[in-house]
C-alpha cells in the first residue's frame, strides 16, 4: 500500500528551506523522485519518511548552466541528461560530462537530478534492504559474513558499503563547490568532498547538510588544455549498472611535469578513494606515458578486500592505468 504525502509548491527556494526547517524529518525537497518516494513508500536504514514533499524543479531558477571564462555555475535541479548533452560542460568539465553519460539508463539520466544524484544514500543491499547494521540500528556490517562480492576493498569496517555516485566522483576530481542555502537565507560554501561523513566517526549520517539547508548550486572552476581529465567506470552489465569500480581523475601539464594530481576511486571504499601512491610516484615527474603503467600498479597496494571481492583489485589497477592514460592523451602540449 502506498503511504500518503503532500505535494507542496513553494515560489522560492528560501521557502522550501524555511519550511523543511519548520517541519524537521516531515518536509523534504524532492528532485526527480527516484530515491525519496522510495524512502516515502518504504523507509529503511537511514532515511524519514517526509509526508511532505516539495519539489524543487518547478522553482524558477533552479536548471541552469552557466559559464563564464573558466568557471561553470550548475543548477542543482538540472536533470542528470542536461548535464550529459551540454557542450559547456563537456568543454569545461569533461570528466563531469562523462560521468553523466555513464549514469544508469537515458529514463534514470531524464527524472534524476545532480543533487539528487549526489545525496542518494550508499547502494549496499543490506543497508537499503532494511537489515540492522553499522549504520543503522546495529555494531556490525552483515556484509562481512554474507553476500559482499560489491562490497569495498579499501577503507572497510566497521562499515563496508561502497561510494556510488557517478556525478559524486567526477566532482571531487574537479574540486567542485557546493552551494548551500539556509533557511535564513544565508549562503555557504563546502566542497563536495566534505559531503560525505567518515562512517568510521559519524555511521548514522549520509551527508553533511544541516537540517533545511538546500543545495542551490554546483560551482566549479574549468579545466583546460593542459588541465585535463576523465572519468571511467567498469559495471558488470553493459548498461544500467553502478560501478563495480570507477575512477576520475584531473591532472595538470605544469611545464612539462605531471602536477595537481587529482585521483578518486568510486565503488571501493565507504567514500571516494585515492590511491595515494600512485599520487605519489607521479607527481612533479616528468610527463611522459611511460610512467603511467608503473604508478598504476600500485592503486591497489593497501588493499584489504573481504574473501569474495578481491577481484576488484585488478580491476582498480587496469582503470587507473586506462584513466591516466586517456588524461594524458588528451593533453594538448606534450613534451617530446
Ligand atoms: C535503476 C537505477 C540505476 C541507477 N544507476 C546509477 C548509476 O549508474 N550511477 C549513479 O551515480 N546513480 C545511479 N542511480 C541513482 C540515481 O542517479 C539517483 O537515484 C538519482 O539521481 C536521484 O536523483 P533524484 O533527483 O531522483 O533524487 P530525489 O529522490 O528527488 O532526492 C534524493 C534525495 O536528495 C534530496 N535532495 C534533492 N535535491 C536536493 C537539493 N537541491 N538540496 C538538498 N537536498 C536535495 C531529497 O530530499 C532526497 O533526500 C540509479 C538509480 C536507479 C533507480
Amino acid at each position: 500500500m502506498s503511504y500518503p504525502f503532500l505535494l507542496e509548491k513553494v515560489r522560492t527556494l528560501q521557502d522550501a528551506s524555511r519550511r523543511i526547517a519548520d517541519s524537521p524529518g516531515k518536509a523534504a525537497v524532492i528532485g526527480g523522485g527516484l530515491e525519496i518516494l522510495d524512502e516515502v513508500d518504504s523507509p529503511t536504514a537511514g532515511s524519514t519518511r517526509p509526508d511532505i514533499l516539495i519539489p524543487i524543479g518547478q522553482i524558477p531558477d533552479t536548471s541552469y548552466i552557466h559559464s563564464r571564462g573558466d568557471q561553470l555555475r550548475l543548477g542543482a535541479a538540472l536533470t542528470i541528461a542536461e548535464i550529459a548533452e551540454s557542450d559547456a560542460v563537456r568543454r569545461l568539465a569533461w570528466p563531469l560530462s562523462e560521468a553523466a553519460a555513464a549514469v544508469g539508463s537515458p529514463q534514470i539520466r531524464a527524472q534524476g537530478t545532480l543533487a539528487g544524484n549526489l545525496l542518494q544514500r550508499p547502494r549496499c543491499w543490506y543497508l537499503r534492504g532494511g537489515f540492522s547494521c553499522h549504520r543503522s540500528d546495529g555494531s556490525d556490517c552483515p556484509a562481512v559474513t554474507g553476500d559482499h562480492r560489491y562490497h569495498a576493498i579499501f577503507d572497510g569496517g566497521p562499515c563496508w558499503s561502497v561510494y556510488h555516485s557517478d556525478l559524486g566522483l567526477a566532482l571531487h576530481a574537479l574540486n567542485a563547490q557546493l552551494i548551500i542555502l539556509n533557511p535564513d537565507g544565508k549562503e555557504r560554501e563546502m566542497p563536495v568532498r566534505d559531503l560525505y561523513p567518515d562512517p568510521k566517526k559519524d555511521p548514522l549520517k549520509f551527508h553533511t547538510l544541516q537540517p533545511g539547508e538546500i543545495n542551490r548550486e554546483i560551482r566549479l572552476a574549468g579545466l583546460s588544455n593542459r588541465y585535463t581529465g576523465t572519468f571511467l567506470k567498469i559495471t558488470e552489465r553493459g548498461a544500467f549498472d553502478f560501478a563495480l569500480a570507477s575512477v576520475a581523475v584531473v591532472y595538470n601539464n605544469f611545464h612539462g611535469r605531471f602536477k595537481n594530481i587529482q585521483l578518486f576511486l568510486g565503488g571501493v571504499a565507504p567514500r571516494a578513494y585515492t590511491p595515494e601512491a600512485v599520487v605519489k610516484t607521479l607527481s612533479h615527474q616528468k610527463l611522459d606515458r611511460s610512467l603511467l603503467a608503473a604508478a598504476a600498479s600500485h592503486a591497489a597496494d593497501v588493499a584489504a578486500p573481504l574473501p569474495e571481492n578481491g577481484y576488484k583489485m585488478s580491476i582498480v589497477k587496469n582503470l587507473v592505468r586506462r584513466a591516466l592514460e586517456v588524461t594524458y592523451d588528451k593533453l594538448s602540449w606534450k613534451p617530446d
